[in-house]
């Protein structure tokens, strides 16, 4: 496959930092911002040096649309038109509803739903004009956006406007070559997840068909299948990625 230009939110940490590495490693020209420099920045950037060249990084706040906007614009003039956007970057703020405070309401939907609106938007805009059989988007999603979480009204319903936006977006952008999928993840070992006590990791552990938390890595394969050509006829569609933990 020749290399294409991946856009990566949420690079630094987690699921999208596995991606960025992933697909340098493949030799793809690799975009991707994280919401603050920090020790993951520090740690993952000499790690790239390999790839220097095919590697643009910054900071964007994926829930401010002018950033977006100006990330978007200085990764496409380093490395030319994003070929494959990769939206990862999420959070979570649980409660119980009647606890939720207002805020963590609107960061969490301005995070992970309107976050993957702009960016979507943009490269819906640099992609349409090309009708490149090449081009793709694949949103990082979450198994609560289809069936729920409890203390998670937030985040399911964040999730649940990703697949929407996947399944609309697939219909709009089918007729220009663009294919958009979801990833819906289950319990996945990243930083997002060390939050949780042992009980509740065990817990999850134990309801888990093949009794594993996920790795990235897993993620990260399902990303790649569906960014690819092998994926040519594969668009509208919600992926889960859980080891057997909902059906
Ligand atoms: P993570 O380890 O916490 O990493 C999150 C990444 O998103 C970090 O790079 C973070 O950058 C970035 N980010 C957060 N808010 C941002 C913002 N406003 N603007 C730009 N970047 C921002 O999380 P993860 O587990 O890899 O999760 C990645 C995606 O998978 C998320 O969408 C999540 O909802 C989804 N997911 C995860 C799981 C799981 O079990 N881990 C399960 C289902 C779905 P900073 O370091 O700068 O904040």
């Amino acid at each position: 496959m020749t290399a294409r230009h991946v856009l990566i939110t949420g690079g630094s940490r987690g699921i999208g930092r596995a991606a960025v590495e992933s697909f340098a490693a493949r030799g793809d020209r690799v975009s991707f911002c994280y919401r603050q420099a920090s020790n993951a920045v520090d740690e993952l950037v000499p790690r790239l040096q390999q790839y220097d060249q095919n590697v643009f990084h910054g900071r964007c706040d994926v829930s401010v649309a002018s950033e977006c906007q100006t990330f978007f614009r200085q990764a496409e003039s380093t490395l030319g038109p994003v070929d494959v956007l990769v939206t990862s970057a999420g959070i979570v703020r649980d409660s119980p509803i009647a606890l939720m405070p207002v805020e963590d309401w609107e960061g969490v939907i301005q995070t992970n739903l309107s976050g993957t609106f702009h960016f979507s938007r943009l490269a819906a805009f640099s992609m349409m004009k090309r009708r490149d059989t090449s081009t793709a988007l694949v949103l990082v999603s979450s198994i609560v956006g289809s069936h729920g979480n409890r203390g998670q009204a937030n985040y399911s319903a964040s999730k649940g406007g990703v697949n929407a936006l996947a399944r609309t977006l697939s219909k709009e952008l089918g007729p220009y070559n663009v294919r958009v999928n979801a990833v819906a993840p289950g319990f996945i070992d990243t930083e997002m997840t060390t939050e949780f006590d042992e009980a509740t990791r065990q817990k999850a552990q134990e309801s888990i068909s093949l009794r594993r938390l996920g790795t990235a890595q897993d993620v990260v394969r399902l990303i790649e299948f569906l960014a690819s050509d092998e994926a040519s006829y594969i668009t509208g569609q919600v992926v889960q990625v859980d080891g057997g933990l909902v059906m």
